[in-house]
């Protein structure tokens, strides 16, 4: 089934102790939208300025992403993030967040994609993820993300938007940010109280933990060599999540589990080159190849 994203297409400017790249691909739902390509139709909902390279609409084009929900405003600035990670790759420092066409943003969505079974509102304004997800007809799954800059501008939008929702996704700074308690644990029991059936608690480097009122799945991080620019992380991962589910047939706990497994796989591709470059030259092969070492290490 085809998953339905709405989020930002960005022009990233990024510094690492590694990596220092001016005005490239990024945006939340730019790596969801690829990473959820390797296994599921997507059709993405954003817009962008007229200086938004064209290259880029032909790389997603040639994912197969559906960009008929992708608007271009004439005379428009696309949407730029500048960010700074020290040593710490956990740890992303917003230099500068400019909205441009999103400040004024107003999703129309499709007749064909309001019948979307699957949904992800992945990280941009929540009263953008909340117009979009009113459009949509009884979807089976919605599954939406966050970050600090929402946290802190619009908190009110996003409570009101976590009463609609299945799953949430953020991390743990995050969790421990919106609910003003320092234990995961008790952080993620908060979060279900605002609505989510279950709450997925990114902790970068260090594995992921799936959240519901009766379980917890705490799955380990697979170790990469090589960690260049982890830009994308969480969405490349929500991409690996929705995208695996959207063409799995149930969506019980065991389901859930292996999606999270994707999901990492997908994002440890994300983070071995900078914007989306390592994940665009990987193949379905690559993919079950990294899950089957990822098996390995963590099976005992
Ligand atoms: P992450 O997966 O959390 O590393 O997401 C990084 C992406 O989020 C970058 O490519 C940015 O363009 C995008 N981003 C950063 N700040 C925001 C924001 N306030 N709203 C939407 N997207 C953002």
């Amino acid at each position: 089934m085809s998953v339905l994203v709405v989020g930002s297409v960005a022009l990233d400017t990024i510094k690492t102790p590694l990596a220092d790249v001016r005005d490239v691909l990024g945006g939340s739902a730019s790596y969801f939208s690829v990473s959820a390509s390797f296994f599921s139709p997507v059709s993405l909902v954003a817009v962008v300025g007229s200086d938004f390279p064209q290259k880029y609409i032909r790389l997603f084009k040639k994912r197969g992403i559906d960009i008929r929900g992708l608007e271009t405003v004439k005379g428009g600035r696309t949407f730029r993030w500048q960010g700074r990670y020290g040593w710490d790759f956990n740890d992303a420092k917003t230099i500068a967040t400019h909205l441009n066409v999103f400040a004024s943003f107003d999703p129309g969505i499709i007749k064909e994609h309001r019948l979307s079974k699957f949904v992800f509102l992945a990280n941009i304004d929540p009263e953008l993820q909340q117009k979009v997800l009113a459009q949509v007809k009884n979807p089976r799954l919605v599954v939406s993300d966050t970050m600090n800059y929402w946290i802190e501008q619009k908190p009110k939008s996003l409570k009101k938007l976590l009463k609609k929702i299945d799953i949430f996704l953020l991390n743990d700074l995050e969790a421990r940010q919106l609910t003003g308690r320092t234990n995961l644990l008790k952080a993620a029991g908060d979060l279900l109280k605002l609505g989510p059936k279950r709450v997925i608690v990114k902790k970068g480097e260090h594995g992921a933990l799936l959240f519901s009122k009766n379980s917890l799945f705490c799955m380990p991080a697979f170790l990469l060599e090589n960690v260049y620019d982890p830009t994308g992380a969480g969405d490349t991962f929500a991409g690996g999540f929705v995208g695996y589910l959207a063409k799995a047939k149930s969506l019980n706990e065991r389901t859930l589990r292996r999606a999270m497994v994707y999901a990492s796989t997908m994002a440890t591709f994300a983070v071995e080159d900078f914007s989306l470059k390592r994940l665009l030259s990987i193949r379905r092969g690559d993919i079950e190849r990294r899950v089957r070492q990822f098996r390995m290490l963590t099976s005992f």
